[in-house]
């Protein structure tokens, strides 16, 4: 962008620049452009979004200006405002994503509550296709007493998350889903794996379909891919009593009940966000004692 009329250059604000920016990115349908642009320049200038905002009227200095600027052109080409700024909030932590994680979804912010309340007793806990490492980094707070493990199959998500746990808490295992863990060994398995269906990924938004890992979302046909593999692993490394508990969407749900039920999951749940989507399901090994009794 110019901003110079002749030679003279103009005094530009922090509110002009944002409105600019603004008006830009909402030109090329970039997803969130008002918001976008003040994320953007709240970074560029080392200062919080709220802090922007209360004084709009500081005139920036050219060196600020393409700060801004080269930050505005990444998000022109739809690239995600938390690649772009290195990290996303998730609950009440701040963590690193680069574009081999898939960035943190609110809805499945819910999972670790909903866990821990399914399964307070866990001692041996497995995020399985942990990414940002996320989940597991979540469980750390509510299970202090507990082992926390995540796993992924890809290398470099794998050193995300351990970036992520600076103080290693968790244990992370590099693993094609639960291929790794020996049998009865767990408690607690919780999962976002990858569920949108064919025709789901054909119709993305583009920032996420240009930038975010398809590896992290690609289901197959039915979106049911992934859990094909992950729930009869899980049902094999849980101890009786244990729970599973994975993320999913109203498009699998009804899949995801069934593959619980032919694993050999009982007392088989549909948990909904808070948005009102199905969104999570659960189910336990039987305990020995009632083997195959379904309740
Ligand atoms: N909820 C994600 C999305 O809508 C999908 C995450 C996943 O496949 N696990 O993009």
């Amino acid at each position: 962008m110019d901003w110079t009329v002749g030679t003279k250059r103009l005094d530009i604000s922090r509110g002009d620049w944002v409105r600019s920016a603004a008006s830009r990115l909402a030109e090329i349908r970039v997803e969130s452009p008002r918001l976008s642009a003040e994320l953007l320049l709240a970074f560029a200038l080392g200062v919080s979004r709220s802090q922007l905002l209360i004084h709009p009227d500081v005139v920036l200095t050219p060196d600020e200006i393409e700060i801004a600027e080269g930050l505005l052109a990444r998000r022109a080409r739809h690239e995600p405002v938390a690649y772009i700024l290195g990290f996303k909030e998730f609950r009440n932590l701040s963590l690193r994503v680069t574009p081999a994680v898939l960035i943190p979804r609110p809805e499945t912010e819910e999972i670790p509550d909903l866990a821990s309340s399914l399964q307070p007793s866990a001692r041996r806990i497995l995020d399985a296709g942990t990414g940002s490492g996320c989940i597991a980094l979540s469980l750390v707070e509510l299970y202090p007493e507990a082992r926390i493990l995540g796993c992924d199959v890809s290398g470099e998500a794998l050193g995300v998350s351990v970036a992520n746990d600076a103080r290693r808490r968790v244990g992370w295992v590099c693993s094609n889903w639960l291929e790794a863990f020996a049998e009865h060994s767990l408690d607690l398995v919780v999962s976002n794996p990858p569920y949108l269906t064919d025709e789901e990924m054909d119709s993305l938004d583009p920032q996420i379909a240009l930038h975010e890992p398809a590896g992290a979302l690609r289901g197959g046909v039915d979106g049911l891919d992934a859990y094909r593999t992950l729930l009869p692993q899980a049902y094999r490394c849980l101890s009786p009593g244990g729970q599973v508990l994975v993320e999913g969407s109203p498009t699998v749900a009804a899949g995801v009940v069934a593959l619980l039920g032919e694993a050999g999951f009982v007392g088989t749940q549909i948990h909904r966000d808070l948005a009102g989507k199905e969104r999570f399901l659960s189910g336990r090994r039987p305990s020995e004692r009632s083997p195959g009794v379904i309740r």
